[in-house]
């Protein structure tokens, strides 16, 4: 019997790209063209997805909402346990959320990113913090309770102050889960061209961490436990999605530049609206990179991706060189590692990115 898979919807829909994005997002156009290319992609991959269980959906983007009719169609044929559409505030109505709630879906996540509507600005966002509040407000009014919300640290003009304000109006708030991100100055964003500019702005190191401490605390102590590098939740609403990506379930992506990990493959999709339309118009799918990793490449991937899980990861026989690299983190203080277990220390989660650099870098080529 096949273990439930995932599967996850690529919305390309923004009304304006925020200057520090890096995903495949377009501005908001006549969506026919894509509505009939996502639906012919769905017919071409229902045989796969066909007798298999599905743990969850996921609508990202982009601005899935912007898009209500994609969601409305790819409901009516298929439905999972978990079911969750990303919003932004300035897109949430009482009338969206309870249509929503109509057509399964059970959870939202809300791109709030902060709390402070200085900051808001200098992120090129559109909307304010009380649109925000008043967002998740309308959603949980709605009759979806599994509210999550990403907020962004880091960000320049950023202080420790503005941030603990940030933190106590978002715990006080009745989300179920969160996100939280530094910000990263991504190639091909507008950011990355006002790198310069930028950086004088930025928090230091030590800023930086007593932020991220701050928060930890504060969510801990209303219940938001860290269960993931970046995740927190409060009891028995952990992300079944997102699980997914860490404990190595199988997904497939639909929509342009989704990726799918699905029959032992990696693949992306076309990044280019036009051609994943061309693709599906001549019934192809839109494939553009796929890749098999090698069995002990693979272990290694699934290792440094489990370490994120503050549970860790259970192990299966390891090579000997796996074991050897294991110990030597260990050493090093970064995780503990027991022989079907490891996972990562509080100096290893501070270093996370090293780690699995260290991991993925060390894979055989084998
Ligand atoms: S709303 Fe989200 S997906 Fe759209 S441009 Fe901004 S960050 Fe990117």
């Amino acid at each position: 019997m096949p273990t439930p898979g995932s599967i996850y919807f690529h919305f390309p829909f923004c009304t304006r790209k925020c200057p520090y994005c890096h995903f495949y997002v377009i501005p908001n156009r006549d969506q026919m063209l894509f509505l009939k290319a996502l639906q012919k992609e769905w017919e071409l991959r229902r045989p796969q997805i066909e007798n298999r269980d599905l743990a969850s959906l996921y609508f990202g983007g982009g601005t899935p909402t912007l898009c209500v009719a994609g969601i409305e169609q790819t409901l009516a044929q298929i439905s999972a346990p978990e079911i969750t559409v990303e919003t932004n505030p300035e897109d949430v109505t009482p009338e969206l959320m309870k249509h929503l709630h109509n057509l399964g879906v059970n959870r939202v996540s809300i791109g709030v990113q902060s709390l402070n509507n200085p900051l808001l600005k200098h992120l090129g966002r559109t909307h304010t913090a009380q649109k925000a509040i008043d967002a998740i407000h309308i959603t949980k009014q709605a009759g979806i309770d599994n509210i999550t919300i990403d907020l962004m640290y880091e960000l320049p003009h950023q202080t420790l102050e503005t941030w603990k304000e940030t933190v106590e109006q978002a715990v006080a708030l009745p989300i179920t889960h969160l996100s939280l991100y530094n910000l990263t100055i991504e190639p091909h964003t507008v950011f990355h061209k006002k790198k310069e500019k930028l950086l004088p702005h930025l928090p230091d190191e030590e800023t930086a961490t007593a932020m991220l401490e701050y928060a930890c605390n504060r969510f801990e102590e209303v219940g938001l436990h860290r269960y993931e590098i970046s995740a927190f939740a409060k009891k028995g609403q952990v992300s079944v999605h997102n699980t997914g990506y860490w404990t190595g379930r199988e997904f497939l992506g639909l929509g342009p530049s989704a990726f799918s990990y699905w029959g032992g493959k990696r693949f992306q999709n076309s990044c280019s609206l036009s051609k994943y339309i061309r693709a599906l118009d001549e019934e192809r799918l839109p494939v553009d990179f796929e890749e098999k990793l090698p069995p002990l490449a693979s272990l290694h991937e699934q290792i440094a991706i489990g370490l994120r899980l503050t549970e860790g990861i259970a192990l299966p026989t390891v090579p000997p060189s796996t074991r050897a690299l294991l110990t030597a983190l260990a050493k090093e203080g970064w995780l503990t590692y027991e022989k079907n277990h490891a996972r990562l220390t509080e100096k290893g989660r501070l270093f996370y990115d090293t780690v699995a650099e260290k991991v993925i870098l060390a894979k055989p080529k084998v």
